[in-house]
């Protein structure tokens, strides 16, 4: 199999690399994991000062870093120098605080002296998705290579150029050989890997389907593993909401990515109080967003990754307009080149109708208007999903309910959901589990060891 990258502006092949053979695999595993024996051992400052050089080097080629983003899967160029800024700042985010956060933790207990002591497991296998192609590697990697563990990434087939550039910034900035590896294998043979038994866990993003393949692999091996997995996250407008505000956001949060992320606000909950200021004013801000070359500083809204993405957007769209839903703007795929979709707004969505069910990987919103507040957090409820929310509310009191009633994993009030070095990341139900950045990412993969001396 070669992996290639496919422009999505152009559809033209930018770029094609060979699988790595049996025997390459096989010579990067025993490498990682002999690496392993020795990288523990290095000190924080050691791994920070390698972690704060390769941060230095993301920012000094940000452009060409970028535009091999962009060029992959789509993002607006603005979009991916945002993306290389953000991981730079999450490696200097954990060169600075990983000693910290894995500080031994003094206890008391019926012990002369008792604690927890956070070691490294060993070499860990990311599995990682195209939408964020560098954002998603290295929220794993600064925290995994900080607390001392070595890392073995298997990035989305459609993304090779930019697994190796995160290998080859790695080295470059000082990392011993091994600490970080890319494997150019296929999706089959990520169970063989889990089952190897130099590797000690698993990280996978990506989709449901995904999960369950990679969840039941770590089960039959026992190894540690953490699923971040899709979302359909509700976008909840209530009465005392600063409504303008709450519809400009709106259609950046939806259209996140060219829409393709797994916090973008999908569903779009609002009462009947103000729906009527709302609705129209959400339509608008989505029909006015520009279409088009993602290396143009214009545009707001690229392609999206593949055709097949495209196909399967417009099919949930087309699905829920034959079964009765209204499309208030966009819903159809333009002529051209590139796999273009305009931002669409859909109201009448029911329950039965794709766009309901699934999970929208593209620029379409469906607008719920709801009666009060209670049917409003049923609403937002009202899925498989428990990713993030995003609650838009001045009343403290409409503020306390969402964030005490909503399930998931983040709820974010008057802002749109976000990924940050400070707090956890992840979310429940068929969204994951498992936690990546914050103290809570970094502790993922260590052990955490009780000490009792008595
Ligand atoms: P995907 O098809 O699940 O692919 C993600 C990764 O998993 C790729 O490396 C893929 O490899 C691999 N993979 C696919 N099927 C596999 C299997 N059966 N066993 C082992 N590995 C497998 O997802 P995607 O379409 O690239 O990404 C979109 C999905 O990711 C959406 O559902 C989105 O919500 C989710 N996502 C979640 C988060 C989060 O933090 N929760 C963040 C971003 C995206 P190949 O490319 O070789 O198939």
């Amino acid at each position: 199999m070669a992996f290639t990258t496919v422009n999505p502006t152009t559809g033209k092949v930018e770029a094609t690399f060979d699988q790595h053979t049996p025997a390459e695999v096989e010579a990067l595993v025993e490498r990682a994991a002999r690496t392993f024996s020795t990288y523990r051992h290095t000190s924080f400052a050691e791994r920070a000062g390698w972690m704060r050089a390769a941060a230095d080097l993301y920012d000094a080629e940000q452009p060409d870093i970028a535009r091999v983003l962009t060029t992959e899967m789509g993002k607006t160029f603005s979009a991916a120098k945002a993306e290389v800024a953000k991981c730079a700042l999450c490696m200097r985010w954990y060169a600075d605080h990983a000693e910290g956060y894995l500080a031994d933790e003094v206890v008391e207990s019926g012990a002369g002296r008792s604690f927890i002591r956070f070691e490294p497991l060993g070499p860990v296998l990311a599995v990682m998705p195209w939408n964020f192609p560098l954002w998603q590697v290295i929220r794993f990697a600064a925290p995994a290579l900080m607390a001392g563990n070595v890392g073995l990434l298997k990035h989305a087939s459609n993304v090779p150029q930019s697994a190796l550039l995160i290998e080859d910034v790695f080295r470059r900035a000082g990392f011993p050989d091994g600490a970080f590896a890319t494997l150019l294998v296929p999706s089959g043979d990520v169970a063989g890997l889990i089952a190897d038994d130099r590797i000690v866990a698993v990280t996978l993003t990506g989709s449901e389907a995904a999960g369950r393949s990679v969840g039941e692999a770590a089960g039959k091996a026992l190894k540690k593993c953490v699923l971040e997995l899709g979302g359909s996250d509700p976008f909840v407008i209530l009465a005392s909401a600063d409504v303008e505000r709450a519809a400009q956001m709106a259609a950046t949060a939806r259209v996140l990515n060219n829409g393709q992320s797994c916090i973008a606000a999908k569903r779009f909950v609002v009462v009947d109080a103000v729906a009527d200021r709302f609705i129209p004013k959400f339509i608008d801000a989505m029909a006015g967003l520009r279409v088009g070359d993602p290396f143009d500083t214009a545009t707001d809204v690229g392609p999206l990754v593949s055709e097949a993405q495209r196909a399967e957007i417009a099919s949930q769209v087309d699905d829920a307009r034959k079964l009765g839903a209204v499309v208030a703007c966009g819903g159809e795929v333009p002529d051209g080149v590139g796999w273009f979709y305009p931002p669409t707004v859909l109201t009448g969505v029911t329950p039965g109708m794709r766009a309901y069910e699934e999970e929208l990987f593209g620029p379409v919103a469906i607008v719920e208007p709801v009666a009060d507040i209670d049917e409003a957090i049923a609403v937002a409820n009202r899925t498989t999903f428990g990713l993030g929310s995003s609650v838009w509310a001045t009343d403290p009191e409409e503020q306390r309910r969402c964030i005490e009633e909503i399930e998931a994993g983040m709820v974010f009030v008057n802002a749109m959901v976000v990924s940050t070095p400070e707090l956890p990341f992840g979310g429940i139900k068929r969204s994951g589990y498992g936690r990546e950045l914050s103290h809570l990412g970094i502790r993922e993969f260590c052990n955490a060891k009780s000490v009792w001396v008595a």
